[in-house]
């Protein structure tokens, strides 16, 4: 399936590729559509920036500018050939998008966007202002690109260049989506919780999207300085920022093809303004970007997704790249059975003047299962966080295998064998439960973004899906695979976030209300899922409401009752114990 959509895609590509030579097309349409290739670039780094990676940049055009400068100074005035010049302007494109980046990327909310747009004002005032650079003039005299002593000069022949260029941007941005690191930068803005408990890196993951995404600003830059043979400051400032973040909205922020859509609309829409605006309203003034403003509010309204997806549907899901011989993924060294896996010592967290957890202690051994029960809002789930490192412990200690964890970011808990699962359920929606499910194997992985990029891949790829799978099926859901995760319902997720955890190989797993939502016998399989994973060494925390579950599996119960420990012991003690009893029925016993 899809190696015909494939196939399909590289047939489109090549009839494309030879449509300008057909005679059939006016050089006029020809140069438009050299200019939508060019901003083609830019919005598919910015569907993968904002769309996938939920950040708004404005400054995209600078970095355009940045490299269509760079190229423009080194041939011009140094004479440096313009491929040479390529790497160079790609990487000073980087450089200013590592600076930008680490100083915006890991602040949240509105940091991003504004850090851009000052860089963006910034630059275009730089390039205005320089008199090595032109000032508002710019450069001119720039050499065409030369292949074979061919100079590039017709621009049929630049159309095929600068379409090559976007065949291969979308090609290595759908390898990324496809694989492990697309997956961790898929769930940064849609699962953030679950990101960082599986082990991705979120502040890197963020920052390396944002410099790919600059590069590809950077080559659309290099092509447009070589193609128009001069650089102005004009098209690099925030207007054309925002009109490129306009062609990764518009056109389906999160689809790769959406920013093709995305860049042909809006700049033939700017084409028809321009012709038209002066027309209805007189030449002055600067109306486009009024016209470019109520499109992307009316776009916003009826299709927050983008056109991509009403006009073609949802994204096909991922397969199980087929794959012989390649060997499981290496399971974790397991602590001896008995040892002591986490200690919980006096642990307190107050949440203003509340104490939500209240010098709270407790154990869990290797191979053991113990339920941590209490009525609502007794502060089960913020224990729960405190050990995961989701939230930060105010006093006490927590050990986990032996080393003090108190203060360490999820991440770090995560790779020392540490799965959870949420009590509310956070997922990827729009990826599929097998992609979901390989997440929890993030860290068994290594390849990075440009190996995932050039396909370098598989055989990894192969054994965290192959994981993923064989997890999926110990929960009983291998026929809803390839099911976008966001179809299932509740219980069913529960069921996905328990197979995410064991995609960890944890050597101990916190689960928060499991088998809520869950019908009988899904109840029962769960449980004997859990008591398998006893019998292997694991050792499991278990939240639960459901007193029978919980009573019929659990070793130990430890009971809360308003953040304090009020009992502790084997299920048969603790259930005749007064206090519990007066706090689950509110004395009425
Ligand atoms: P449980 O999981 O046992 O139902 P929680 O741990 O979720 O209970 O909550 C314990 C108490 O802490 C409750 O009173 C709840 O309202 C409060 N609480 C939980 N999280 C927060 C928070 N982030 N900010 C303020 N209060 C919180
Ligand atoms: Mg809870």
């Amino acid at each position: 399936m899809a190696a015909r959509a494939n196939l399909i895609a590289a047939l489109l590509a090549l009839v494309v590729l030879a449509l300008p030579f057909s005679g059939v097309i006016p050089a006029y349409w020809v140069t438009l559509f050299n200019y939508i290739g060019i901003a083609s670039l830019v919005a598919i780094g910015l569907v993968l920036l904002t769309g996938v990676g939920g950040m708004t940049s404005f400054g995209q055009a600078a970095f355009v500018g940045l490299a269509a400068y760079t190229t423009a100074v080194l041939t011009v005035q140094f004479g440096v050939s313009p491929w040479l010049s390529l790497p160079v302007s790609l990487a000073v494109t980087a450089l200013g998008a590592l600076l930008v980046g680490a100083v915006t990327v890991r602040l949240s909310g509105h940091f991003l966007p504004l850090g851009t747009l000052a860089w963006g004002v910034a630059l275009f005032y730089l390039f205005g202002n320089l008199s090595w650079l032109g000032a508002h003039d710019g450069m001119s005299g720039i050499p065409p690109l030369r292949i074979g002593g061919h100079a590039l000069t017709d621009g049929r022949q630049f159309f095929v260049l600068v379409w090559l260029a976007v065949v291969l941007a979308v090609v290595v941005a759908q390898n990324l989506l496809g694989a492990r690191a697309g997956r961790a930068l898929r769930a940064l803005r849609r699962s953030a919780h679950a990101a960082e408990a599986f082990g991705i890196d979120i502040a890197g993951a963020k920052l390396r999207i944002f410099i790919f995404a600059a590069m590809l600003a950077g080559l659309a830059g290099w092509l447009y300085a070589h193609f128009q043979r001069s650089v102005a400051p004009g098209p690099f400032g925030v207007n054309a920022g925002i009109e490129y973040l306009l062609m990764a909205v518009v056109g389906g922020a999160g689809r790769v093809y959406g920013a093709i859509l995305g860049a042909t609309g809006i700049t033939f829409l700017r084409d028809q303004v321009q012709d038209l605006l002066p027309v209805l309203v007189g030449s002055a003034g600067n109306y486009e970007i009024v016209v470019f403003g109520a499109v992307l509010v009316l776009a916003l309204q009826t299709a927050p997704n983008g056109l991509w997806p009403i006009l073609f549907g949802p994204p096909a899901p991922a397969k199980i790249p087929a794959r012989r011989g390649v060997a499981k993924l290496a399971p974790r060294a397991r602590p001896e059975r008995g040892s002591r896996l986490l200690e919980v010592d006096r642990v307190r967290k107050n949440f203003g003047g509340l104490v939500a957890v209240n010098d709270v202690g407790f154990e869990v051994r290797a191979g053991e299962i113990v339920g941590l029960i209490g009525p609502n809002g007794a502060g089960k789930s913020t224990t729960f966080n405190l050990i995961c490192g989701a939230l930060d412990i105010d006093q006490g200690a927590i050990r986990f295998r032996g080393e003090s964890i108190a203060g360490a970011a999820p991440q770090r808990i995560a790779a020392r064998g540490l799965g959870r699962t949420f009590q509310h359920a956070d997922i990827v929606a729009d990826m599929s439960v097998l992609e979901n499910v390989a997440l929890g194997a993030h860290l068994r992985g290594q390849a990075g973004m440009v190996r995932a990029m050039l396909r370098l891949d598989r055989d990894e790829e192969a054994r965290l899906l192959g994981e993923a799978a064989r997890q999926l099926e110990r929960v009983g859901l291998s026929a809803d695979a390839h099911k976008p995760a966001g179809s299932l319902a509740l219980g069913q997720l529960r069921l996905v976030e328990v197979a995410r955890a064991l995609c960890l190989d944890p050597v101990l797993v916190l689960m928060d209300e499991p088998a809520a939502g869950l019908r009988h016998g899904e109840k029962k399989a769960l449980a004997s899922l859990l008591r398998e994973l006893r019998a292997d060494g694991v050792g499991v925390l278990l939240v639960e409401h459901d007193m029978d579950f919980v009573m019929s599996l659990a070793d130990r119960l430890v009971v809360l009752d308003f953040g304090t420990r009020i009992a502790e012991g084997v299920p048969a003690t603790v259930r005749r114990d007064p206090r519990v009893l007066e706090a689950y029925l509110g004395g009425v016993a």
